[in-house]
């Protein structure tokens, strides 16, 4: 098989390595689309902190080329997502039993090598058959969809209960989704404009601009109450410490994301209001619940799979999003195609 793998800093080289299956439950899997993002961005600017060299790429799916003869879920031409989160194995949780506590989970393109390649061997546990109704570019969003049902999971609110969502990129828009799926009450905040008015048109009723009515905005959505609730999402520019004046006495901050950068925030007012304040990555993968929503459609992900390009020129695309993340400090995500 070909890879591409980061040498070091904006450095992409191809590899050839061998594809053999070597146990009875493996499968070769054609990798047909990658998402690239944040993890893979920051991987080759050098601003992950992790080491190189690295294959990247993080959410990919692909076409079973050949299964083992013990695979029982997946069969040769079947579509798969391959899930990139799985336990170390080794800490305390998972020696335990409980793989979903694992600590220090194994992911791909992050401490281990991704899916910038045009086949992968993979043990069957991680690859998910996708449904007819679900195309490949939606299904490239099932690890966010994980995420965003992690959070919901920690967040534990009753139905109706305001959330702070801060941060309108692809997180906080299909995050903002879920909670309204899952009958809490969102309210959107970012600074640009743009932003939010793409999450208007998926549905996000509440949406407020960072800006310096923002409080007294939150305050007359939820009838003086503030949020219940607040989540950060990861690179959303904003500051940090912003969850800690939208939220009500004792209510719960979540700073969520893929990874996060360095990030410092003034305690005392998380203190003084008894906040209780957590972070969730995306470190137990719920794919088959992620699925099971992108064929209930309770998401509408038509604005982040308008961005295509081919594998072909894959130093441009990293090249030109490495530069769009130094100048802008954000980044648009883009769907590679490896066909
Ligand atoms: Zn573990």
């Amino acid at each position: 098989m070909k890879v591409w793998k980061i040498l070091s800093p904006k450095i992409l080289a191809e590899e050839e390595r061998p594809d053999v299956i070597s146990s009875p439950t493996q499968a070769k899997v054609k990798i047909t689309k990658v998402l690239i993002s944040y993890p893979e961005i920051r991987e080759y600017n050098g601003t992950s902190g992790n080491k190189h060299p690295r294959v990247p790429g993080m959410f990919a799916v692909g076409v079973v080329a050949e299964a083992g003869p013990e695979c029982v879920k997946v069969e040769k031409n079947a579509r798969v997502y391959i899930n990139g989160t799985r336990p170390c194995g080794e800490c305390a949780d998972c020696r335990k039993g409980k793989k979903e506590n694992c600590a220090f989970p194994k992911i791909s393109g992050v401490n281990t090598d991704g899916y910038l390649r045009d086949f992968v061997i993979a043990e069957e546990e991680d690859l998910f058959p996708l449904p007819p109704s679900v195309n490949d570019k939606e299904a490239l969003y099932a690890g966010v969809i994980s995420l965003c049902e992690n959070v919901v999971d920690r967040l534990d609110v009753p139905k109706g209960t305001h959330v702070a969502v801060i941060g309108a990129g692809e997180t906080g828009n299909i995050l903002s989704q879920l909670l309204i799926y899952h009958q809490a009450v969102p309210v959107l905040i970012d600074r640009d404009e743009n932003k939010l008015e793409t999450a208007s048109k998926c549905g996000i009723y509440y949406t407020l601009k960072a800006d310096e009515n923002l409080a007294k905005n939150l305050s007359e959505i939820t009838g003086g109450r503030m949020a219940e609730a607040c989540v950060y999402t990861a690179f959303c520019g904003i500051t940090p410490d912003l969850p800690f004046e939208l939220t009500a006495v004792r209510g719960k901050v979540i700073y969520a994301g893929l990874e996060f950068p360095e990030i410092g925030v003034k305690l005392k007012s998380a203190l003084d209001k008894k906040l209780t304040v957590t972070g969730t990555t995306d470190e137990f993968a719920q794919i088959s619940a992620a699925i099971n929503l992108l064929v209930n459609k309770a998401v509408d992900f038509s604005p982040f799979l308008s961005d295509e390009e081919n594998a072909a020129d894959l130093a441009e695309v990293f090249a030109a999003k490495a530069e769009q993340l130094e100048k802008e400090k954000r980044l648009t995500p883009t769907i590679l195609n490896m066909i």
